[in-house]
């Protein structure tokens, strides 16, 4: 499967049984999956979103927004676990264009992409066994 460095945007070629052996990147030998949240913006969340064969989690949260940072330990601790997914995080003040295309009425939003397609998003702080909980459940439906 393809997927995307975090930190040079390049493309890398993993075999999907390879995911929990903490493959790095060929160009900049960084890790490829962090088992931490990335920052998307609007320079690289296209390159990221079109080109990753795995799925996205995507936090849309805000400095402002107090539920937001309650969130993001937990948003951190469940991206531990999960290296099947990217866990992703967007700040939709510096970004307006992509939260607009999102169409973001309240934060934190969780949104779940599947090569490029939304496939569920759910609104409000979560803890980390409900976050984990949930995305269970989505990725169980995308079986
Ligand atoms: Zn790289």
């Amino acid at each position: 499967m393809i997927i995307v460095c975090p930190s040079c945007g390049a493309k890398n070629r993993v075999p999907e049984d390879k995911l929990t052996a903490q493959p790095t990147c060929g160009q900049c030998h960084q890790n490829l999956v962090p088992l931490a949240p990335i920052e998307l913006n609007e320079q690289n969340f296209s390159n990221f979103v079109s080109n990753s064969d795995l799925p996205i989690i995507i936090d849309l949260w805000a400095d402002w927004c107090g539920p937001c940072k309650m969130m993001a330990p937990h948003f951190a601790e469940v991206a531990k676990t999960n290296p099947n997914v990217v866990f992703a995080k967007i700040d939709t003040e510096a970004n307006p264009r992509l939260s607009s295309a999102f169409n973001i009425r309240s934060i934190p939003t969780l949104v779940l992409m599947n090569k490029t397609t939304e496939v569920a998003r759910i609104s409000g702080a979560l803890r980390a066994n409900q976050l984990q909980e949930w995305l269970d459940q989505q990725l169980n439906a995308l079986k």
